[in-house]
């Protein structure tokens, strides 16, 4: 009997060992929320508005200009960094998400210097209602304004890391038509809408939500002074009310071009081109097309301007709120169907390489910003070789200037106006040539860092990051063939991300930790005649290509995807 019970109390204690041991090994995951205000304080100290342009008339030429300075008096939202920290065992990572229109790489370098243990990944939502970030349609008061987002950056990831508490995860997937529209052929969107939702282990109360769905925050008009964080901030203020907690939403595929509201499209009189889209709206005379978006909630219809591209800003807050309504509805479905996820791992890795910068403007641009503004440098010190030219220019133009002073004192005569006005021609001279050897050599000369990084939590959740704005053709794949008029159609597509990704759940997540423009697949690429989709009459091809860093791009990120991927 004695040995009988000797045998108990030890299988008990084997038992009990085997628990505490395996408890040990399955630590606990943590995470912890914060955020921060990042709406300007003084609105007179705020750059312009980033991401739209108008269309102005100077001297009977049409011309674009950047919007002004938001309101203070047309506020629609707050603007917010939120922050997600997860951690497990000796892994932390931080997901920032943040109300502007993108953030460039070495704007971000400081937060990797101040969390040096900690994998950190912050992305815009895309807000075109915030001020500029990026220096691109702003000249002033980026350098501080840029600043001040910084701090609030770290101040959140500090915050988050604060609020550490042990959690369960949960997950869920929805698709999404009628909410986005591709404003750019071949029609393709993804449309899939991933929640991931973050509770605490003791009481179960809801502590985060992050939401990653694909289309551009731009429902305003173009005019708009309205400050915003466009349907995003809206839709977070709506899960945070409904759960109480903080939440992040975060881009996905928005490249190539998806919108929340109308499209203008174009195509050849008589010929239908646009594989099966509905004969809406067509103009025969000019050959566009305009696809309305129509949605509603409870019977409030979403104003729209298919004729127009400005919406005015009442129009714009009403479009917004019903969209967010609708996104909201979406949320909850993923919630009432959402699986409970084990996340007893962390897999952060990370890829940085270089990207040729073959946008002959963005070269120049930058140039020509340096030239005028030094503010621009803060934001443009990535950009190789641009920094070369500009010093080269300025010196070139101090060397001129000093040598005829050293002339002048020298001869002690005073020069003609001939001497002065061939000084001012060779200034103009090499600014003229150093312009041309930008626009012409910039595709050969220029690169820039990027980064693609790659987190898994647990087997079943991937989130895959990418530097910008991702063409849906590239996340979700299509069967399409590219358009004849396409500069390289013969090329196969670059094989898109999700397809190859191993978990269940498989988040794309865009603007992130660089803002390097639009990934555009090489067989899309379109800058030479005949222009793709009916459009050889046409004096433009399709929107995109003059905001992304050039034909290489796609086939650059995505290989250095799969290779992290891989690793
Ligand atoms: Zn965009």
């Amino acid at each position: 009997m004695r040995a009988w019970i000797t045998l108990i109390k030890l299988v008990k204690l084997v038992f009990l060992s085997f628990f505490l041991l395996s408890g040990f090994c399955n630590a606990l995951t943590l995470a912890g929320v914060s955020k921060e205000k990042i709406t300007p304080i003084d609105f007179q100290r705020s750059p312009r508005l980033a991401g739209y342009k108008i269309s102005a008339s100077l001297l009977g030429c049409s011309i674009s200009q950047n919007p002004r300075k938001p309101s203070e008096n047309l506020k629609h939202t707050d603007l917010y960094v939120r922050t997600l920290v997860i951690k497990h065992d000796n892994k932390t990572i931080a997901l920032v998400s943040v109300d502007v229109i993108g953030l460039f790489r070495n704007s971000l370098e400081f937060v990797h210097l101040a969390f040096p243990d900690v994998f950190c990944i912050i992305s815009a939502t895309h807000t075109h209602s915030a001020p500029d970030t990026l220096g691109v349609w702003s000249t002033e008061y980026v350098g501080e304004y840029l600043a001040f987002v910084q701090s609030a950056i770290i101040r959140s990831i500090h915050g988050a890391i604060q609020q550490l508490k042990p959690v369960t995860f949960s997950v869920g997937t929805t698709k999404i038509i009628g909410l986005s529209q591709d404003y750019r052929l071949p029609f393709v969107i993804d449309n899939n809408m991933n929640v991931l939702f973050v509770n605490e282990l003791e009481t179960g109360k809801m502590l985060s939500v992050l939401v990653n769905w694909s289309a551009h925050p731009a429902n305003f008009g173009k005019g708009s002074i309205n400050l915003s964080g466009d349907y995003p901030a809206v839709l977070i203020n709506l899960i945070d009310q409904k759960f109480g907690c903080i939440s992040l939403f975060f881009n996905g595929a928005i490249g190539g071009h998806i919108t929340t509201s109308w499209a203008k499209l174009f195509k050849k009189p008589g010929k239908d081109g646009f594989s099966g889209l509905p004969d809406e709206n067509y103009i025969p005379e000019t050959g566009e097309q305009f696809l309305p978006l129509n949605f509603e909630f409870e019977g409030k219809v979403a104003p729209r301007n298919a004729n127009s591209n400005v919406l005015d800003d009442k129009k714009g807050i009403e479009r917004i709120e019903i969209l967010a309504l609708n996104l909201f509805e979406f949320v909850k479905s993923v919630y009432a169907d959402r699986e409970t996820v084990d996340v007893d791992h962390i897999i952060a890795k990370r890829k940085i390489f270089e990207i040729p910068i073959e946008n002959r403007f963005y070269a120049l641009n930058q140039w020509l910003y340096i030239g005028n503004k030094l503010e621009k440098s803060i934001i443009l010190k990535n950009y190789s070789g641009i920094f070369f030219f500009s010093y080269l220019l300025v010196f070139l133009s101090f060397f001129t200037i000093i040598v005829l002073v050293i002339k002048r004192k020298k001869s002690k005569t005073k020069y003609s106006c001939k001497t002065y006005l061939f000084t001012i021609f060779v200034i103009l001279f090499l600014n003229i040539g150093i312009y041309g050897l930008i626009y012409y050599l910039s595709r050969y000369m220029y690169v820039t860092n990027t980064e693609v990084n790659y987190v898994q939590l647990g087997d079943k959740i991937g989130i895959v990051f990418v530097p910008g704005e991702l063409y849906p053709e590239l996340s979700i794949g299509t069967s399409i063939v590219p358009d004849v008029g396409c500069d390289y159609h013969n090329l196969s597509w670059e094989p898109p991300i999700k397809p190859l990704m191993k978990p269940k759940y498989k988040f794309v997540i865009g603007l992130a930790n660089d803002e390097i423009g639009y990934i555009i697949p090489k067989c899309l690429w379109d800058e030479k005649k005949p222009y793709a989709y009916h459009r050889e009459g046409m004096s433009s091809p399709q929107y995109n290509e003059a905001n992304s860093a050039g034909y290489d791009t796609a086939g650059i990120v995505i290989s250095n995807l799969i290779r992290l991927l891989k690793e």
